[in-house]
């Protein structure tokens, strides 16, 4: 199964994408750092019947 899942940086839009671990359950939040501008993003991601969703905020 595929656990690589793409976010919009929630301050230039860009795409990125991470991989989740799976054994972090269902809902994890993380920050990321956006590969284009470098800003923490904090990342909501839920696992769902095997698809990812992932909703990206500001950090702060
Ligand atoms: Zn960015």
């Amino acid at each position: 199964m595929d656990f690589t899942g793409t976010y919009y940086c929630a301050y230039c839009g860009e795409g990125n994408e991470i991989f989740v671990e799976p054994e972090g359950g269902d809902v994890q939040t993380v920050t990321e750092d956006c590969s284009v501008c470098c800003r923490p993003n904090v990342l909501n991601i839920r696992l769902i019947n095997g698809q990812i969703y992932i909703n990206s905020e500001f950090e702060g």
